[in-house]
């Protein structure tokens, strides 16, 4: 196992609320205790509405939601408020009204009923993992479902349940446990509700597709406070939306997924080589990439050295039989002068978080990408010869292409499926002061990429954005119905919106 798997022990949490809930024992008790004349009554709470406009939400209200809930309300005033509203990139620092630590379904329906009946501006809290922050809010709810990590393997029926909190790491950790996957997130501690319902890539996606296309069923609670059930044959409308679609139709509680035998050892790591070597590299890539074994998943790197040397890499996965993969990293290995090299035979939970440590929660960090629909003489020539990356920007191209492409743009939400990769351009910095100069580093290597590129993936996107085109091509007038169908008030927004006006 990963990580710890934190089990949510409901009788454990029934009896702790209390204490653990506003922070002070006297919110948790009844209010003629609250108001008793020895104490100070605790204010009404200032927040945001839908709208933008300016409410006050009544501490009667708050004490009635947090003696409802088998999880906690979480305020201000709250020793762990820091904590809680606390996400993955520093970049992003907001004040929710706020947050509902949901210990299961019943929770977040409670939560969701209490936020619609007020239009409370609500962001939806999975991993944390959103770039530009959609999983919290200023002056809103910060609805979290960070706590329901529960995994079930169904070994003989190659299936897992999990909670809606988990991170892929969780999941593989359980799985690979009976030498099974399903797709997964390249970097352990990104959460499984935002990377799949917007429809997340990973090493495993040329083989099997994305994660949303492993879903077997969702549950989830929708903008009228209703548990339900989406699969194929339940609520087969939302389940298609489910797949790609993003948040936009109520929170995931639990995910099911298909899995598939993979080994618990396979191929991989990284190799790079100084940019002279470039044109053989991306021809590599190119011919691989297309023409390769769906086993093998190759991603494409570009960025400078410490010493503000140019370089460009390969980061692999062959999941599949080790001889042949061998076989193929050697031919990478034949390419030019590599420069550095740590590929190698490892486990596939170990592949799985080789890239945790240079994504260290607590950094700030700024992405702009798009997808790339294939590499083009133009667009290979113009990597080797005419970008001009700054300084701390690193270029990344994420394998799409294989199982991913097999699947019809309209058979789910999930519409840009016909292209190679995912590129994105990362910038990623610990001193605040530095804050306008990788932006700048970034939007500047971007500027040049973005021509190449078309369609954003939902899980980057910024709800700021118009991008609805981008993301959901010709699935968004169904999308629309849909949204006028399960959210006609948008309660759920901060997210790729699919607007239902
Ligand atoms: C370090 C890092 C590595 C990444 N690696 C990959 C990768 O390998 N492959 C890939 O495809 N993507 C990757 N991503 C992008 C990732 O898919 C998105 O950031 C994704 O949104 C993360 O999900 P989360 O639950 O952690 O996010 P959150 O920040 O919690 O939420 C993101 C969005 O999903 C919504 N949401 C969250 N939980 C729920 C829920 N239970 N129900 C409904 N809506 C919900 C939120 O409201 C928000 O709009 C990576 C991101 C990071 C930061």
């Amino acid at each position: 196992m990963l990580v710890p798997r934190q089990r949510v022990d409901h009788v454990m949490k029934r009896r702790t609320f209390c204490q653990a809930t506003i922070g002070t024992a006297a919110l948790a008790a009844p209010l003629s205790r609250v108001f008793a004349a020895d104490k100070p009554a605790l204010a009404d709470v200032p927040a945001v509405k839908l709208s933008g406009q300016s409410t006050v939400i009544e501490r009667a209200a708050l004490n009635e939601l947090s003696g409802s809930l088998h999880g906690q309300l979480v305020l201000a005033e709250s020793s762990d408020y820091d904590s809680a509203r606390r996400i993955w990139n520093r970049m992003i620092d907001k004040r929710p009204a706020m947050i509902v630590r949901c210990a299961d379904a019943a929770d977040v329906s409670s939560a969701v009923s209490f936020a619609r009946e007020r239009e409370l501006l609500l962001a939806v809290r999975g991993g944390g993992h959103s770039f530009p922050g959609l999983s919290t809010c200023d002056g809103g709810m910060m609805l979290d479902v960070s706590q329901l990590r529960a995994v079930n393997v169904d070994v003989k029926g190659r299936r897992v349940v999990a909670g809606a909190g988990c991170w892929g790491g969780h999941v593989d950790g359980e799985t690979q446990q009976h030498a099974l996957a399903t797709t997964m997130g390249q970097i352990s501690d990104t959460g499984i509700a935002g990377l799949t319902l917007g429809g997340g890539f990973g090493w495993l996606s040329r083989q099997f597709g994305l994660a949303c296309d492993n879903l077997v069923s969702v549950e989830l609670v929708t903008a009228d406070g209703k548990v339900r059930r989406a699969s194929t044959d339940e609520n087969a409308d939302l389940f298609w939306g489910l797949r790609g679609g993003g948040g936009n139709f109520g929170v995931a509680t639990k995910f099911e997924y298909r899995l598939h035998p993979v080994s618990a050892q396979v191929i991989g790591g990284g190799i790079e080589w100084n940019i002279s070597d470039a044109p053989a590299v991306i021809d590599f890539y190119r011919e691989t990439t297309t023409r390769g074994p769906r086993e093998l998943s190759l991603d494409l790197g570009f960025w400078s050295s410490r010493t503000n040397e140019r370089r460009i890499g390969i980061d692999l996965c062959h999941a599949g039989d080790i001889a042949a993969g061998m076989k193929i990293v050697e031919s990478l290995r034949r390419i030019g002068k590599p420069v550095g090299d740590n590929i190698g035979v490892k486990q596939y939970v170990d592949v799985q978080r080789q890239f945790d440590d240079g994504n260290i929660s607590g950094e700030l960090h700024y992405i702009k990408g798009g997808f790339v629909p294939e590499m083009t003489p133009a667009f290979s020539d113009f990597l080797v010869k005419g970008f001009q990356p700054a300084s701390g920007a690193v270029v990344y191209m994420q394998n799409a292409s294989g199982a991913v492409a097999d699947i019809a743009p309209e058979a789910t939400a999930f519409w840009n499926r016909k292209v190679l990769a995912n590129l994105m351009v990362l910038g990623e910095w610990g001193d605040p002061a530095d804050t306008e100069r990788m932006r700048a580093a970034v939007r500047a290597a971007w500027d040049q990429l973005a021509p190449y590129t078309a369609g954003y993936y939902v899980n980057l996107s910024d709800a700021a954005k118009d991008t609805t085109s981008r993301n959901y091509g010709a699935n968004y007038p169904r999308l629309v119905k849909l949204k006028k169908k399960f959210d006609p008030k948008n309660l759920f927004r901060l997210n790729s919106n699919v607007s239902p006006a």
